[in-house]
């Protein structure tokens, strides 16, 4: 999701309480000294304009939620929502998730969401996809031993990409549908993002998997 450049929009975001400015420091400590509280932390990478992650974080109070999203242009709009609601578990980073090692520490990260991630569809820029092999060996470095990769995509290529390096990398495939909204099991409790309620709006298949290490 790449949007007009808004003006202003990277000074806001440096003075928004909202923001974690200096996540380096935070890695191992995010629930205390980030929440105050010892409770679990789940994370979107490539989180667009929050809608996902702050239904996410109105339902599970007790849940800590951080979004993360490369994009100043982006991320300004879930900082103008969360200006209304002040919902106290979620906050979020302007951040490249490709160091995303350098921010969790192991077993500190109970649940990664991945939506609609960018396809990179030229053979030479696959290791940026989110779900590449290079990216899973990161998870494996922040995710808690059971946690789990959530990812949703209506690119038929990228999701098939996906289910071959989940394979290739020794994780886990859990559940997969590649028709999501046609899937009662899988469809409980989903909470759409931006870009799946307008792909389906279209009648496109949403493809889900959810995976784990061990
Ligand atoms: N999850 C949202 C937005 C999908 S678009 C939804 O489903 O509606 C993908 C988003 O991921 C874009 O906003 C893009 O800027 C962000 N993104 C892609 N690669 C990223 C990376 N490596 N680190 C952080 N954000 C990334």
């Amino acid at each position: 999701m790449r949007l007009r450049n808004i003006r202003g929009s990277r000074e806001r975001i440096a003075d928004c309480e909202f923001v974690v400015h200096e996540p380096e420091k935070m890695k191992g400590n995010w629930s205390r000294k980030v929440f105050g509280n010892n409770n679990p932390i789940q994370i979107e990478i490539g989180m667009g304009k929050g809608k996902f992650l702050m239904e996410l974080a109105l339902k599970n109070p007790s849940i800590n939620y951080v979004g993360i999203e490369k994009y100043s242009s982006v991320l300004i709009r879930a900082i103008d929502k969360q200006q209304e609601i002040k919902l106290p578990n979620i906050m979020f980073l302007r951040f490249e998730a490709e160091y995303i090692q350098n921010i969790f520490v192991k077993d500190e990260v109970d649940k990664i969401y991945l939506n609609f991630s960018d396809p990179w569809p030229k053979d030479r820029h696959a290791k940026r996809r989110l779900t590449s092999r290079q990216f899973l060996a990161r998870y494996e470095e922040i995710l808690r031993s059971d946690g789990l990769v959530e990812f949703k995509t209506d690119n038929r290529t990228l999701f098939e990409f996906s289910l071959e390096e989940c394979r290739e990398a020794g994780w886990i495939l859990d559940e997969y549908t590649f028709d999501l909204h046609n899937d009662t099991k899988l469809l409980q409790g989903n909470v759409m993002t931006e870009y799946e309620e307008r792909f389906s709006a279209e009648g496109i298949p949403i493809h889900k998997m959810i995976i784990k290490k061990q």
